[in-house]
C-alpha cells in the first residue's frame, strides 16, 4: 500500500526503540486508545536518551548546519581534542553526510530550517505538560538560571549574533547580557576566568535517564508490553498488516510500526524509502561533585561544553564526533571535556568523574528530523532530531500519534517528510 492510500486507523502498533522519541510516541498513541508494544534491542534509554544534557530549550533549538560550523575549519575537526571531530578516513556514507551537511551550512538554508523548527519549539513544553498531567512522575525543572559563560566579550558576540538571527527568524527568546561578576553572583560555580555571560530565560531541564525511565513506567502501567533484548531485524508490510521480526526469531503482526531507532534509523528505514543519511554525532558526558551545584544549566559555548544539575551532581557533556555509533568510548574526548571545563568552573571535582558515557545524536544533513509515514502507509519514521531529541521528543510523539490515528498530517510536521 502506498503512503497516499491511507490505511484505517491502527489498533495495534509496534514501536521499535525505547528512547525518548519511541516512548513518547507510545504514550501519545495510548492516549488515543491504541494498543502498543515497544521493542528495544538493549533496554529503556539505551541510546542517546540517557547521558545527554537534558536541556529543554526550545528558545535555542536551532538547525545544526550553520555557517559558523564551516568557519570552524577542517584543521580543527581533525584534532582528537577539538569539540568537533571527523576521523581522517571517512567511509562513503559519512562522506555523503558531510557533503550534504556542508551544502546545508549556509545562512539561507539555516533560515529555512529555522522556520521549520519554530512551530515545534512553540509547542514543545505543552507536550511535556501533557505527560506530567497524564501521570509521568518525573519532573521537568524550570531553569531558575541558565547561563552561557565566556572568557571574553569577543567570544560572547558569537552567541549574541546567533540570538539576533533566532529572534529575526521569529523565535522568542528573552535574555540578559551580564558581566563576569554579575554571572558569578547568579552562579557562584563560575570561575574568575569568566569575563562575560548571557542569561537565558524561560527554559527548562530534566534528568534525562530518570525521565525516560519514568515515561517507560507510565507506558507500561497503561498496559503496553515493553520488550527488551528484542533486536528487530526485519519489518515487512504485507498489505493488511505489518510483520516485525527479531533476531531471536520472534515474528509478530501489527497494524502499523514506528521506527524510533535513533541513530540507527536508516537500517530499517532504507527499504521503506528513507534515503536521508542518519549519522551518529557522538557526544560524551560524565558527572562530578560540586561545592555549589548550579540552580540551572551552565553552557560554555566557545568550548561547546554543556552542564546540567542532576540532583547533588553536575553532568558535564560535550563533543560532536562524526563516526560510527558502535566505536568504543574514546577516553581522550572525556579528558578533553574535563580540561576544557576545568578553568571555567569553580569547586568542581573534575577528577572524581562518574558515569562516563558516550552516545549518538541522530544527525541528518539538513538538520531536520524525519517524522511521518514512509513509502508504506503502515511504517512510520520518528527520529533524526540530532541535538534536540529530548526537547522535541514528546511533541514529536504527540503529533505523530495524531497523524497515525486521524490520517491527517499536522502542519508542524510538513517540513519533516521522511521521504525527502
Ligand atoms: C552529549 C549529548 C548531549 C545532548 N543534549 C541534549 C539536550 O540537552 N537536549 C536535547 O533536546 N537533546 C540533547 N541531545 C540529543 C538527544 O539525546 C537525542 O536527540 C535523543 O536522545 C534521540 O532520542 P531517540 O529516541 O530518537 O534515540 P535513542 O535514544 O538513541 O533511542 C533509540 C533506541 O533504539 C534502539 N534500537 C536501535 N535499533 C534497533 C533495532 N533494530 N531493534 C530494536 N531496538 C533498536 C536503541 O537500542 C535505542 O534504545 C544530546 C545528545 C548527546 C549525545
Amino acid at each position: 500500500m502506498s503512503a497516499t492510500e491511507s490505511a484505517p486507523a491502527p489498533q495495534r502498533v509496534a514501536i521499535v526503540g525505547a528512547g525518548m522519541v519511541g516512548l513518547a510516541t507510545a504514550w501519545f498513541l495510548q492516549e488515543r486508545g491504541v494498543e502498543v508494544t515497544v521493542l528495544d534491542r538493549t533496554g529503556v534509554a539505551a541510546g542517546a536518551s540517557w547521558g545527554n544534557a537534558g536541556w529543554l530549550t526550545p528558545g535555542i533549538t536551532t538547525p545544526l548546519p550553520e555557517p559558523a560550523v564551516l568557519r570552524y575549519g577542517l584543521r580543527a575537526v581533525l584534532s582528537p581534542s577539538s569539540p568537533v571531530y571527523v576521523p581522517p578516513r571517512a567511509d562513503p556514507r559519512l562522506l555523503r553526510f558531510l557533503a550534504g551537511f556542508t551544502r546545508h551550512s549556509t545562512a539561507a538554508k539555516w533560515r529555512t530550517a529555522m522556520r521549520a523548527y519554530i512551530p515545534m519549539n512553540r509547542r514543545a513544553f505543552e507536550a511535556f505538560d501533557a505527560l506530567g498531567a497524564g501521570g509521568v512522575a518525573a519532573m521537568t525543572h524550570e531553569a531558575k538560571s541558565f547561563i552561557a559563560a565566556y572568557r571574553t566579550e569577543a567570544e560572547r558576540s558569537v552567541l549574541l549574533d546567533e540570538l539576533a538571527h533566532i529572534h529575526a527568524a521569529g523565535q522568542e527568546i528573552e535574555f540578559d547580557v551580564l558581566t563576569g561578576a554579575e554571572a558569578r553572583e547568579v552562579e557562584p560555580s563560575l570561575s574568575e576566568n569568566i569575563g562575560a555571560a548571557i542569561r537565558l530565560h524561560g527554559q527548562r531541564f530534566i534528568n534525562p535517564g530518570e525521565y525516560v525511565h519514568s515515561l517507560a513506567g507510565s507506558v507500561r502501567a497503561r498496559g503496553a508490553s515493553l520488550v527488551t533484548g528484542a533486536d528487530v531485524v526485519d519489518v515487512r508490510d504485507e498489505g493488511t498488516g505489518v510483520r516485525v521480526v527479531t533476531s531471536a526469531g520472534a515474528d509478530e503482526r501489527y497494524d502499523a510500526v514506528v521506527l524510533a531507532t535513533g541513530t540507527w534509523l536508516g537500517e530499517l528505514g532504507r527499504r521503506f524509502g528513507v534515503r536521508t543519511v542518519v549519522q551518529a554525532g557522538r557526544g560524551y558526558s560524565f558527572s562530578v561533585k560540586m561545592e555549589h551545584v548550579p540552580s540551572g544549566p551552565v553552557y560554555f559555548p566557545a568550548q561547546r561544553v554543556a552542564c546540567t544539575p542532576l540532583g547533588d551532581r553536575l553532568r558535564v557533556a560535550g563533543m560532536m564526533e562524526f563516526r560510527s555509533a558502535e566505536a568504543p568510548l574514546d577516553r581522550r574526548r572525556i579528558l578533553a571535556i574535563a580540561e576544557a571545563a576545568r578553568p571555567l568552573l569553580r569547586g568542581a571535582d573534575l577528577d572524581g568523574r562518574v558515569d562516563e558515557w558516550v552516545g549518538s545524536r541522530p544527525c541528518t544533513p539538513d538538520g531536520l528530523p524525519l517524522i511521518g509515514a514512509t513509502r508504506s502507509s503502515r511504517v512510520f519514521a520518528a527520529g533524526g532530531h540530532g541535538m534536540w531529541g529530548i526537547t522535541l521528543g514528546p511533541l514529536t510523539g504527540s503529533l505523530l500519534a495524531e497523524e497515525m490515528t486521524t490520517g491527517r498530517r499536522p502542519t508542524e510536521l510538513q517540513p519533516f517528510n521522511p521521504l525527502r
